[in-house]
């Protein structure tokens, strides 16, 4: 229950509400990251504000995105704009005896500041891989690489890792002491991602990369 924490890097990351549950931790925070293929970015446009899903990636201490040129969402990021992101995993689904002692068991992290473009062809294409290499190791020596029309049409952001906090919680129900003999059953029921068999696609007689053959493993 009680994850590593040391101090936040900023007021905004300090985790007030159960801070024992509180990470500042790199690892776990890269960790987070890298097993999720979506964050949820915030930001007010000055009128409204928005929470958009997008595909995300991580490269050292940056977490990177890339869109259309012309999406309202990369046009928003590219003005230097302060952002809220946040990413989520959930565990388990924590059923305690009394019905408000219920909860769940997650690793979630936000992430606060402002993106940057990826200037140069050169630092997008590699920008690029590392997002290849987290759909699939090996599928970039594969896939036709994007062409100079497709990368002038994309952007590629990326914000710095520095001011951001994580959220573990790893338990088993908690129930007040007065409900402990309730005939009620309690305990977790895991959640997880779960890999499906690969659907395959205009691949007939060619061969089955392993990474498509391992994918369900
Ligand atoms: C799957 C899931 C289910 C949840 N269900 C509930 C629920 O039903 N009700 C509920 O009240 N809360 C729930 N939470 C916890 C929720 O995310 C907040 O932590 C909590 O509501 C306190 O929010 P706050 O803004 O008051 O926290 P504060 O501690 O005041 O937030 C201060 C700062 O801490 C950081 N922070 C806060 N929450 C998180 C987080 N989850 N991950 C990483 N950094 C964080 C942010 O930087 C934030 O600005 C859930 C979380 C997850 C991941």
């Amino acid at each position: 229950m009680n994850n590593s924490h040391t101090t936040a890097p900023s007021p905004r990351t300090r985790i007030r509400r159960i801070p024992e549950l509180a990470s500042y931790d790199r690892s776990a925070l890269y960790q987070i990251i890298d097993e999720s293929y979506v964050c949820h970015i915030a930001f007010h446009d000055g009128e409204n504000s928005h929470c958009i899903p997008t595909a995300c990636w991580r490269d050292e201490d940056f977490l990177y995105i890339h869109g259309s040129n012309g999406g309202r969402l990369t046009k928003m990021l590219l003005g230097r704009r302060q952002v809220s992101i946040a990413i989520t995993h959930v565990d388990g689904l924590v059923l305690a005896k009394s019905a408000f002692s219920h909860t769940m068991n997650y690793r979630s992290a936000v992430i606060y500041g402002a993106f940057e473009l990826i200037e140069g062809r050169e630092q997008k294409l590699a920008a690029m891989d590392v997002f290849m290499d987290k759909i699939a190791a090996g599928r970039k020596q594969e896939a036709r690489p994007g062409n100079d029309k497709e990368l002038a049409a994309t952007s590629v952001l990326r914000i710095s890792l520095v001011e951001a906090a994580s959220k573990i919680s790893n338990t088993l129900p908690v129930d007040k002491e007065e409900d402990l003999d309730l005939p009620v059953w309690a305990g977790v029921l895991p959640l997880r991602v779960v890999h499906g068999e690969p659907i395959h696609a205009n691949s007939e007689g060619l061969t089955t990369p392993d990474y498509v053959k391992n994918w369900a493993q």
